[in-house]
């Protein structure tokens, strides 16, 4: 019988996790960073690899393609409005779980003090970083988006939107050449494309070993010398990741299935069906950025969303569209405000949504990215910030769950897209 890659994926998945919790037990904490890690650095690494040149290749043979430049910008103006108005579900959602939960009036005192002692040091570290995101202005991202030299831009994986924005700007002057002038310059792009693409399938070829790796690191590291110590804090902060996870559960299954059912004809299985590869990747890897190329691929490939479509909506919900960090963000912050006995008015609430909407934006496609926008809510509802210590510790958990949400509303979007333009 033949096994599926997601089949692969999570028989890999399960694996990591019984090699990591067995690691963590025995202390074989040094064996599994010297000779099990790596394997799940290099697997990353392939992902980050391919892309910068699969979005620029794809970006602008997509846009290159457009018989008018009207439809990029419908496309455009649609993707950020089903974006934005899903982030602002996911953020109220996250916050009705948390008031109907209540977790932070059910940790217990002596955990408190405990939670705040151990993780202050790493808590003052995100405070800073945020400190920094803080201080730009207002039309800052925009001022960013705009590289002065390509090759700077494409040299590291945060600036993909200046990709993206380099890519539709040079998709529109080849248009605007015309096809003659055009053809060797878009040859060149297409064979790209193609041999990226290729990559992207011989590289999951590795994924199962990637993913039990990635899990099998992240137990051993989060487990430290003593696995004892993961039980006491999910038992401690249980309520909070159930609020989350719960949250999390009715974002992927009524949201999502709200905008495939509005704007699409898919059914959820087949939705589901195709996605899966990349979503036990998110989870593995907790990164949308690294799971980019796969999301494209199985968009493509599975769902039947045309390359102009995916090659635009999915970098760009990638880097600006986090729906499970927004949810996170809200819940986490009315937890903190609990758990120091503040008492949040409704006003409060809103900033939170309306702030969790811009952080998340803000938030890079990255592990952990989350924890630190979170500071910018905090600051803006007066909740004092050395609160995360109440909450780093089971921070990567709940950022391997977040960054499926964040995949799967890209992915829901890029099939909404496609299907209202009919493709
Ligand atoms: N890890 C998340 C992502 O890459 C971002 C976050 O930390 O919430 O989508």
């Amino acid at each position: 019988m033949k096994i599926p890659l997601y089949g692969k994926i999570i028989i890999g998945l399960i694996l990591g996790i019984v090699f990591g919790i067995f690691a963590a037990s025995n202390g074989w904490n040094q064996f599994t960073n010297e000779w099990i890690s790596p394997f799940g650095k290099i697997f990353i690494s392939l992902l980050k690899l391919i892309a910068v040149p699969l979005v620029l290749s794809s970006l602008i043979t997509g846009v290159a393609s457009l018989s008018d430049l009207q439809k990029l910008s419908r496309i455009g103006g649609k993707t950020i409005m089903i974006y934005i108005s899903t982030t602002a579900v996911a953020a109220t959602i996250g916050l009705v779980a948390v008031n109907i939960l209540q977790p932070g009036d059910k940790l217990p005192d002596d955990m408190k003090q405990k939670l705040q002692s151990s993780y202050q040091d790493t808590a003052s570290g995100k405070m800073e970083a945020a400190q920094q995101m803080k201080e730009r202005t207002a039309l800052q991202p925009i001022v960013d988006m705009v590289p002065q030299n390509f090759f700077n831009a494409a040299s590291n994986n945060r600036n993909m939107l200046q990709v993206v924005f380099v890519s539709i700007i040079v998709g529109i002057s080849l248009i605007q050449i015309g096809k003659s002038k055009s053809k060797p310059m878009l040859n060149f792009f297409e064979s790209l494309n193609d041999v990226v693409i290729k990559l992207v399938e011989n590289i999951m070829i590795l994924a199962p070993i990637g993913v039990f790796s990635l899990i099998a690191d992240t137990i051993t590291t989060i487990a430290g010398d003593d696995i004892n110590k993961v039980f006491e804090l999910l038992g401690a902060l249980g309520f909070y990741m159930i609020a989350v996870i719960i949250g999390l559960i009715l974002q992927t299954t009524i949201t999502y299935s709200a905008v495939l059912k509005i704007f699409s004809k898919m059914s959820l299985k087949k939705f589901y069906k195709g996605i899966a590869p990349a979503q036990l990747l998110a989870f593995s890897t907790s990164s949308s950025g690294a799971t980019l190329p796969v999301t494209m691929d199985r968009c493509e490939k599975e769902l039947g969303v045309s390359e102009e479509v995916s090659s635009f909506v999915l970098p760009l919900g990638a880097t600006i569209n986090m729906d499970g960090t927004a949810l996170y963000q809200a819940i986490a912050a009315v937890f903190i405000a609990q758990t120091l006995g503040m008492d949040l008015s409704l006003g409060a609430q809103s900033t939170i949504v309306l702030t969790a909407v811009l952080a998340s934006i803000g938030t890079a496609a990255v592990p952990g990215a989350g924890i630190i926008t979170l500071v910018i809510i905090l600051e803006a509802i007066g909740v004092p910030s050395v609160g995360l210590a109440l909450i780093l510790g089971v921070d990567r958990i709940l950022d391997m769950l977040r960054t499926v949400t964040n995949v799967t509303g890209d992915a829901s979007v890029a099939v909404a897209i496609a299907s209202s333009e009919k493709n």
